[in-house]
Formats: structure tokens, sequence, C-alpha cells
């Protein structure tokens, strides 16, 4: 509980421009802020530039943003010029980065219980294919031919804890493969034809201790250690994976980027220096830190109500944001225009789904709400929108990038009824064209 302090998390736009954005496009929408995105994805790269390339000079890091936490084409450019690739685990995605430019080995192609065409594709694009298993392997090669270069994602099992209960203890994961098999896979890889080699990890989920981060590298720089010891093989570049956690509380700690990079780079010099393994480039799939803290679900009241809680009914429901349903996830709240009021209710901040876990917060101390307030909800630039379904008929909303001098560009539309019934075919009523054919138009908007 916050007490009845005000709310101290600032929103960058004003209840008056959502007021003027409304007038053409109704809520909820999620708004991205470009130049906190940009400035965030500029931190990261500073903090990481004595990573050096293969050549032995700076500029060797690269961050392949994991498409999955915003899958919008204007999100990639916007990133692709700031010198992310992307990260990719399906056919979609891979259309996506290949659509914005991001091409070649600016693509990592990091999937799991992968179809055989998707391996063709990633082929065909020249993206790195990172194998999430030892009989990959000949999957791999029978589908598509193994290429130069290989990467292979590692799962240390029990013998690393610092899981939560979002991606959980490495030895319940179905990723990657076990430290005998690795060593196995790199081998058989290079009998087949590979000639160039990287690693792969991803054993954290929203961490925020520097610390811990950190330590994932060790494991993995150690690991490459041994690979060359035991085959020979020098890796070309150590992927750490995703995983760098953002403060959804107030009360949560921030990842210091900077100080997490010295870490690493600590921990690189101990290891691959001392070893003569350097130069290795090191890379990584953040999703959630790049994007995360700079979206927000805009959302209007419908219904204040008085049951055994008070509740506050959105217009947003969980099509626009599963987390806190999924994972019970905090999202802060602002009353856009009552945030200098004290948080002296307690609402429960529900949608209009017929699941009573559809809600966004539970017990939240927030200022006195009236019908027709505009709530935003905060850290939805991952794994948001994304994430949005039809169960019940709910229909996700639209995106904006919110751009320099504070314009709003709309970068995806809000669904329609006919994209929700565009796939059924029923006895010749065409339900995708409902305003023309003989649908049940009576229960239908004019
Ligand atoms: C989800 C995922 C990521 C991104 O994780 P974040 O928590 O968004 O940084 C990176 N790599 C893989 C393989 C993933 O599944």
């Amino acid at each position: 509980m916050q007490g009845d302090t005000a709310d101290t998390i600032p929103v960058p736009f004003s209840r008056t421009r959502i007021e003027e954005l409304e007038t053409r496009y109704p809520t909820p929408f999620h708004i991205y802020d470009e130049e906190a995105i940009r400035a965030g994805a500029r931190r990261l790269y500073k903090a990481f530039s004595w990573v050096t390339g293969p050549d032995g000079k700076a500029g060797g890091f690269k961050n392949f943003f994991a498409v999955k936490a915003l899958p919008n084409p204007y999100i990639l450019r916007v990133l692709k010029e700031e010198g992310m690739g992307a990260d990719c685990s399906s056919l979609p995605e891979l259309l996506l980065a290949d659509a914005v430019g991001i091409q070649g080995e600016d693509i990592m192609f990091t999937s799991n219980d992968t179809p055989a065409e998707e391996f063709v594709q990633a082929k065909k694009l020249g993206a790195v294919i990172n194998l999430d298993d030892i009989t990959h392997i000949d999957f791999l090669e029978k589908a598509a031919g193994i290429p130069d270069l290989v990467c292979f994602r590692y799962n240390p099992g029990d013998e690393y804890s610092h899981g939560n209960p979002i991606i959980g203890n490495p030895g319940e994961a179905k990723y990657g493969l076990t430290h005998d098999q690795i060593l196995k896979a790199y081998e058989i890889a290079r009998q087949k034809g590979a000639k160039r080699f990287g690693l792969h990890a991803m054993i954290v989920s929203n961490q925020r201790e520097e610390e811990i981060l950190a330590d994932a590298a060790r494991l993995l720089f150690s690991l490459a250690v041994e690979i060359h010891k035991k085959t020979g093989i020098r890796l070309e570049f150590i992927n750490l994976g995703g995983g760098i956690g953002i403060p959804y509380a107030p009360a949560d700690h921030q990842v210091n980027i900077e100080d997490y990079a010295r870490k690493v780079h600590e921990v690189y010099n101990e290891i691959i220096v001392e070893n003569g393994l350097a130069p290795i480039r090191i890379v990584m799939e953040s999703g959630r830190a790049v994007t995360g803290p700079y979206g927000y679900l805009v959302s209007r009241v419908r219904h204040v109500t008085k049951k055994h809680r008070d509740y506050v009914g959105l217009d947003a429901c969980m099509a626009n944001l599963m987390r806190p349903a999924l994972y019970g996830a905090y999202h802060h709240i602002t009353v856009l225009g009552k945030e200098n009021l004290p948080l002296d209710h307690v609402y429960d901040v529900t949608g209009s789904l017929c699941e009573n876990n559809d809600k966004f917060a539970v017990k939240r101390p927030l200022p006195k709400i009236e019908n027709n307030d505009i709530l935003v909800i905060h850290n939805t630039g991952a794994h948001g929108h994304a994430m949005g379904f039809n169960y019940n008929g709910k229909l996700r909303s639209a995106e904006f990038l919110m751009q320099a001098g504070g314009t709003f560009k709309l970068i995806r539309r809000a669904e329609t009824i006919n994209d929700y019934f565009a796939t059924l075919d029923y006895e010749g009523s065409d339900f995708s064209g409902f305003a023309r054919k003989k649908t049940p138009s009576a229960i239908l908007p004019q």
C-alpha cells in the first residue's frame, strides 16, 4: 500500500493531448514514447561499447530486439536506426524483421519446437540460426542444410537457480541443450560443415539484480572456455539472451545498465581474456528493457461500482494487457489530471471480460475515481498489446508512436468486428462483411 501520498510516477503526455487524440481514435490504445525508446537504446549501446568485434575494434555489441515483446514494424525501424537487430522465433516475426530491412546476421532466429519451413526461411534470410536441441542439427540439415554459422542454446539445469516465476527454474524449462549435449553438438555441427559458432542462453527473466545478470554471463563465459578446451572451437559470439528486468512497481530497483555492463566486462576480462579467447562478441536479446517502460495503455473509465469491494470498470481489458491476470503482475496506474490528489480510495481496476482475473489492479490505492476519468497503465511497451487475444469477443486496440514534439502517429489501427469475423464462413453468412450481407444485423452496431 502506498498510503495516501500523491502519484509520483510521471506520464509523458497530458489529459488535454489525449482528449485531442480521442476526437479521432477512441480509447483504449497503447502509446509508445519514441524519444525515450531511442534514449534507452543509446544508453545500452554506450554501456557495452567496450565490446570488440572480430577485428578487435570497438562496436562488437549488438542487441537483437526480441520481436515478440512489441512486434510492430514502426518500432523495429526505430530500433534498427539505433543499431539493433531482431530476435525472431516464428515465420511472421522473420517477415517483420525482413520488412524493415533487418537482414542477414542482424536476425537471430532463436526458436523452439521449430517447423522445417521456418528453418528454411531463416536460412534463406541468412539469419543466425540458434538451435534449441541436439536433434535439431539433423533436422536443420535435412530441412535447409547446415549454414556456416551455427549457435546453440544452453540450459544449465538445476545447478542454476536464480529463476523467477515467469521463466521458472532452468531444470524445468523446455529450452536448450544440457551441458553434455552442447559439447557434443558443436563437434557434430563442425563435422557437418559448420565453421563459425555462437553460444546462447536465456536463464533469467525480468531480473533486476546486476549481480545475478552478470552471473549468467559468467556461466556462459566459463562454458566458452570449456568448449574451447574440449573441442578446440573458438566461439565468435556469446548471446546473453534477454531477461533484463524493469521496475514495474514504484519500489522496484531499476537495473543500472552501466553497472551491469561493467560487471560483465570484469567477468569477460577474468575469463575470456585470461584464457586467450578474446575477442568474442557479446550480444543480447533484450526485449522488455528496450520498450517495456516506454509504453502506456490509455483507457477510459466506464463504470465505478460498489459491491463487496469498490470497482473501476475500464474500456480496456485483458485483450489489451494480459500480464496482471497471467502473472499477478503489478502495473502502475495514473489517473490523468488527478496526479496530485491523495491516493485515499482503494479499488479493483477491471476490464469487461467474463473472467474474474480480468483485473489490472487489485486493492489499489488511487485518488477518487469517477466515470469517464482517463487511466494510464504504465510499462505496457513489452508483452502488452503483443499478448492480446480475442476471447469473449474482445478486440485488440490501436497503437500509437509518440514522436518528437509530442505528435501521435498511428502505427496499428484498432481491430474491428470485421477482423474478428474474418476467419468465419458460416453457411453463406458473411460475418466479415456484416454491413453488407445477411448477418444477424439486428445485434450488430450500425
Ligand atoms: C522472450 C525472450 C527474449 C526477450 O526477453 P525479455 O525478457 O523481453 O528481455 C529473448 N530471448 C528469448 C529466447 C526469449 O524467449
